[in-house]
């Protein structure tokens, strides 16, 4: 039995520049600190998997006690939270059901702050891409966007990952959002597949148009990623479930699968 959450985590807005950017590369990320328009509210979704091995989390969402320090101008400037006590992650594991202490394995897409929350699950092990952990954990790395509260000794995987070697929860590199962004390829013994892509894709749209995003540290490396993304949805039907789009939680529960 594999079951999939939907984990609501807060609502975040940011520049319009960083999901519509500037057409060439070099300008995406000045354009979008410097925007002044704003998205509408943009969901920021993590997910829970049962699975008979372990629960299974991806990602923690935003931590609703963050202080955004004075020299961090992305935070300050480019990023809106809207989070509430009740849009922390063990409340919502809570009202699914869940043990927040008995969840086997946290899983990271990437170390943006809107993904890492508060930390890890206790007792869970963290599982990351080794490139995102190296680029965490480089000097300057705070200064990038990379964070990591509370992770110490993640299990790290280099390139694709099957997390219970049974092909039904895949970690899948999607590098250029950052440097080892991964997404989730969830597999139930029926129904369509779901695509958890974190921000390898902010929408479904943009996964089919292509479109990478305002902050993407690799461009060449994010529209790989988004092709591979589009190669998954080709080969079986399959739900497109991108952190930050408010349909992904609808299109799960009515299993609309994307057409590319
Ligand atoms: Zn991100």
């Amino acid at each position: 039995m594999i079951a999939l959450h939907v984990l609501d985590t807060g609502r975040v807005q940011i520049h319009r520049r960083q999901v519509d950017p500037h057409p060439r590369d070099r300008l995406r990320l000045p354009a979008t600190l410097l925007d002044r328009r704003w998205t509408d509210w943009l969901s920021v979704w993590s997910f829970a998997i049962e699975h008979p091995e372990g629960v299974v989390v991806v990602d923690a969402g935003q931590d609703p006690d963050l202080v955004k320090p004075l020299w961090d101008v992305y935070l300050r400037h480019a990023v809106r939270f809207d989070v509430g006590e009740g849009d922390r992650q063990a409340t919502r594991l809570r009202n699914a059901g869940l043990d927040a202490g008995a969840v086997r394995y946290h899983v990271f897409t990437h170390l943006h702050v809107d993904h890492v929350g508060t930390g890890p699950l206790p007792g869970a092990t963290v599982v990351l891409n080794a490139d995102e952990w190296r680029a965490g954990t480089a000097r300057g790395a705070r200064l990038r966007g990379y964070m990591r509260p509370g992770i110490h000794d993640p299990e790290t995987v280099e390139g694709d990952h099957d997390l219970y070697g049974d092909g039904t929860i895949r970690l899948i590199a999607t590098p250029g959002h950052t440097a080892g962004h991964q997404s989730v390829l969830v597999t139930p013994p029926e129904g369509p597949r779901i695509l958890i892509t974190g921000d390898a894709v902010y929408s479904e749209a943009a996964l089919l148009s292509r479109t990478i995003d305002g902050v993407a540290v690799a461009p060449d490396r994010s529209r790989a990623s988004i092709d591979r993304l589009r190669g998954l949805c080709a080969e079986a039907p399959t739900v497109v479930a991108p952190t930050h789009e408010p349909a992904a939680a609808r299109r799960i529960a009515d299993r609309l699968v994307t057409s590319v």
